[in-house]
């Protein structure tokens, strides 16, 4: 099961014979998911390999409409993504770099459109980060293999994890199926150093000189949101004051976590109505900031230097930053996880409940469960959810609704502003007890006892549920079972759509059953 490792090993053990053709006219750094100039590997690359020759650094993004369904963007991610190359395209040009952007209708277009590009800017020098979702190593391996035989080279380089993939083997020689002894090779690897690159120093240096050979480049317009991401005026105003893009925002944002809220994470990171985390995912899933830069900001906060040691609540936050390596490590190991797979095969075999009424209060946020009903209300409006959150109502969907947890998957996705491929599915796999390292199948949360513990008092709650909002600390968790049901239907809050008892029962066994048949 290694051939997408194999072929990662290989996209990436071919770059020094590359190395071998002559520059032209200019260098290419092709972004994707790396929208950033500081400590971006493939742009450093391309940088040093135009200086070298003393020719000009061309950027460029191609907008695929397609790829945006392919990868399920919500119309928020859709947004902050064409937000943040307004700002790449303007820090960009103050060093006399274009970012040249360009929409192709179709993905497969992509490859032949490059090439056309490079013999247009007379370039032999193709850069780009690597990443690792089964079709896009497949287009970048096929690229390689094609834009060799027109005498161009292609590097594609490892970038957004802190430690790349294929480079954590168990004892065994074996990828690690565990987070724990997988996170403890993780940091040994890392050892004391974090490989950070220096800031980004632009090789056009003549200041005008690409400009005046470029300049339809330059003047190339950020294009519009495809009409079926668009956001309407209301949702712009609200999404650009609470997300704002770029790679200063993000940065700006990770000195205020350290500054303020890192040491305290271990604390409060549980705490759905406490602004406990960093809210770094939408910038670590879009590329405004590097994995490495928070893993080194956060450790040189730390006094004794350290990734696992020391301050609790940096020691913690790294470790969260891991599981995002972790899960991209499972995706090049076990692509088939993300192509709607369970992990072990045996869970291919659990009874779904395809109930369309009990799927659509799920993503309304009408179960009558109001920590459920608070959480999915928090992603409609902010294209986010709390983690806890997250886990709370992917297990009310999987376990209590049974619902097949790949429609809860997709919604997130379609939904939330950081969706990563990666991480969703790691995170739909753990609470639906499906995936690496998952959760135990029986091990249900029960929504009510998640609710008290983490939301005592209902401050989160209320803030999304504002139906529930005079009721008092007790009954705010269970309106219709404490007492609290008239006032709750007063205000036109739903009873619970289902009793969380039976559900326990029926889904341990579903999945007892489900197993059983594997
Ligand atoms: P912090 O707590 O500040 O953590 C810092 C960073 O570490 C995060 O920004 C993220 O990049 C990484 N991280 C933290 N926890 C996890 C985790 N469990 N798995 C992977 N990376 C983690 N995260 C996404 O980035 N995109 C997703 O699409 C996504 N979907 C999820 C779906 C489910 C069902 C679950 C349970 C979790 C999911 N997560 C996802 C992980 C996690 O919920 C978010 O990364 C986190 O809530 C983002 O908030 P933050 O930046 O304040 O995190």
């Amino acid at each position: 099961p290694r051939p997408m490792e194999d072929l990662v090993t290989a996209l990436y053990n071919t770059t020094e014979q590359r190395q071998r053709v002559e520059a032209k006219d200019s260098v290419i750094h092709w972004f994707k998911t790396d929208l950033r100039c500081n400590d971006n590997r493939a742009l450093a690359l391309a940088s040093e390999k135009a200086k070298e020759a003393a020719v000009p650094l061309i950027c460029m993004y191609i907008v695929s409409p397609q790829d945006f369904e392919a990868h399920l963007a919500s119309p928020v991610r859709v947004d902050f993504i064409l937000r943040t190359l307004e700002i790449l395209k303007r820090d960009l040009a103050k060093l006399d770099i274009p970012l040249y952007i360009e929409t192709v209708e179709r993905r497969k277009q992509i490859p032949d459109r490059i090439l056309e590009l490079m013999e247009q800017w007379g370039s032999r020098h193709l850069f780009a980060n690597m990443e690792y979702e089964v079709d896009e190593l497949r287009r970048e391996a096929n690229m390689v293999h094609d834009l060799a035989e027109n005498g161009k080279s292609f590097e594609v380089v490892h970038d957004t994890c802190v430690v790349p993939p294929g480079q954590l083997q168990s004892g065994s020689g074996n990828q690690y199926a565990v987070y724990s002894p997988w996170y403890r090779s993780w940091v040994a690897h890392i050892h004391a150093d974090l490989d950070l690159l220096e800031l980004f120093d632009s090789p056009n240096k003549n200041p005008g000189t690409a400009r005046k050979r470029f300049k339809d480049l330059f003047d190339c317009a950020v294009p519009e949101a495809p009409s079926n991401k668009q956001l309407t005026k209301e949702e712009k105003r609200r999404f650009h004051s609470m997300w704002p893009a770029g790679e200063n925002a993000a940065k700006e944002r990770l000195d205020k976590f350290c500054e303020e809220k890192i040491g305290g994470y271990s604390d409060n990171r549980n705490i759905p109505a406490e602004d406990g985390t960093s809210s770094l995912s939408v910038h670590l899933a879009s590329g405004t900031i590097s994995s490495r830069t928070c893993v080194r900001t956060a450790r040189d906060r730390n006094k004794t230097k350290k990734l696992d040691g020391g301050n609790e609540g940096i020691r913690v936050w790294i470790s969260e930053v891991a599981w995002r390596d972790f899960y991209k490590h499972v995706l090049v190991h076990w692509p088939y996880v993300c192509m709607n797979k369970p992990y072990k095969p045996e869970y291919s075999n659990i009874a779904w409940s395809y109930n369309e009424e009990h799927f659509k209060a799920w993503c309304e946020g009408r179960t009558g469960f109001p920590i459920v009903d608070a959480a999915m209300r928090q992603l409609n409006h902010n294209g986010y959810m709390h983690n806890r959150c997250r886990m709370i109502v992917a297990s009310f969907l999987s376990k209590d609704l049974l619902i097949d947890w790949r429609k809860g998957e997709r919604y997130f996705m379609e939904h939330l502003i950081d969706g990563d491929f990666a991480s969703n599915n790691g995170g739909w796999g753990f609470s639906a007890s499906v995936g690496v390292d998952p959760q135990p199948y029986f091990r249900i949360f029960n929504p009510l006892l998640q609710s008290e513990k983490f939301d005592p008092e209902g401050v989160y709650i209320r803030k999304w549920v504002p139906e529930l909002q005079d009721l008092d600390n007790k009954e705010i968790h269970d309106p219709y079972g404490r007492g609290a049901g008239a006032k709750a239907k007063k205000a036109g809050y739903p009873k619970p759509i289902v009793n969380h008892k039976d559900c326990r029962d029926r889904a341990l066994n579903a999945y007892k059953e489900g197993i059983a048949n594997g």
